[in-house]
């Protein structure tokens, strides 16, 4: 047996298996690499179910053309620099990876242009090719910010395209993907469109008004209007959000929806906080919805645990979980009544 080193592709590529398991994956790393860039404005057009076309086009400030190459490649972020940095995230990215994985999976375009390009000058292509990943650039008129296209997802890795499902369940994976991202970014609006057609519109939400219709427009307008207002804080930790009613429940965990910093997380710790303040409060069988939103320290919880960054580590895990866990219940049990009382009358 000889010992080879891999080729830049094959290494993307097994890299890419750990965070493109399918299309709505493209499009939440690519949605977030908007957010990171200051995005008002995200368009999101997908073809096939994301299969044929995922294309993001944001407002945000841009690539210049001499890094366009850098962007594509492995290991290259500008998010972070130093290994202290890693101490505490403030950005969605920081791996550097994601766009090198895309482009070994699919056919990649990422097209740009700089807030810092002067006026009439243009954007430019960069698209990825190739067995060694080279980058062909191109001019392309545009307005500042940055459109990425990837094209025929899987089209040279058979074995995840068997995975591939329905049109239909890839795009609902897709929608799914924005709601959590545009979640998670109420000051973005938000565009989807499938096949042609605008499927979602997600307007940004200046006031608090706005972020309640917004949150009835993404999760429903049921949730809200049975929904308890939550805002609790202690030391360093903020927990604010809606709580549904204990009277009102689900028998599927669809609209349960934690995001820690501006990050959307399936965490153990949390869920299991959560579960806890409902325990006797929903008949068996049954499941609280939620949009929560936890902020502390980014210095307190590590986000970098897995490449899909959907797990976090709190250095303090107990005092987080009984924060939440008392957080929740204390809102259960006194607005649950409130509302109640108001019932009877
Ligand atoms: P990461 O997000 O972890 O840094 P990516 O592979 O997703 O890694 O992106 C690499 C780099 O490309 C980012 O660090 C960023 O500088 C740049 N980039 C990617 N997408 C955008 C975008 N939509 N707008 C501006 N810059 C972007
Ligand atoms: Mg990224």
């Amino acid at each position: 047996m000889h010992i080879k080193k891999l080729s830049p592709l094959l290494a993307n590529q097994i890299a890419a298996g750990e965070v493109v398991e399918r299309p709505s994956s493209v499009v939440k790393e690519l949605l977030e690499n908007a957010v990171d860039a200051g995005a008002t404005r995200i368009q999101l057009d997908v073809e096939r179910g994301g299969t044929r076309l995922i294309r993001i086009t944001d407002d945000g400030h841009g690539i210049e053309r001499e890094e366009l190459g850098l962007a594509l490649a492995r290991h290259a972020t500008s998010k972070i620099e130093r290994t202290e940095d890693l101490k505490a995230i403030h950005t969605l990215g920081f791996r550097g990876e994601a766009l090198a994985s895309i482009s070994s999976v699919a056919r990649l375009t990422l097209s740009s242009k700089a807030s810092t390009a002067s006026d009439n000058s243009t954007g430019w292509s960069a698209i990825a090719q190739g067995q060694d990943m080279a980058v062909d650039i191109q001019p392309r008129p545009m307005p500042v910010g940055t459109i990425v296209e990837v094209r025929d997802l899987f089209f040279n890795t058979p074995a995840r395209q068997k995975f591939l499902r329905a049109e239909r369940t890839e795009y609902v994976h897709i929608e799914e993907t924005m709601k959590r991202v545009a979640l998670a970014s109420p000051q973005v609006a938000f565009t989807l469109k499938h096949n042609g057609k605008v499927t979602k519109r997600i307007p940004a939400a200046q006031s608090e008004e706005q972020q309640k219709q917004r949150i009835g427009s993404i999760v429903s307008n049921n949730f809200l209007s049975q929904s308890l207002v939550l805002d609790a804080s202690i030391d360093h930790l903020r927990l604010w959000g809606w709580l549904s009613h204990p009277d009102f429940h689900q028998n599927s965990n669809m609209s349960q929806y934690v995001f820690v910093n501006g990050r959307a997380v399936r965490d153990r710790t949390l869920n299991h906080a959560i579960r806890q303040a409902y325990q006797d409060l929903l008949p068996t069988g049954r499941v609280p919805a939620y949009v929560l939103y936890l902020e502390l320290d980014a210095e307190k919880v590590d986000v970098n645990v897995h490449p899909t960054k959907h797990e976090v580590r709190f250095s303090d895990a107990r005092q987080v979980h009984d924060f939440i866990s008392r957080a929740v219940s204390d809102c259960l049990l006194s607005q649950g009544e409130v509302l109640h009382a108001e019932d009877l009358r």
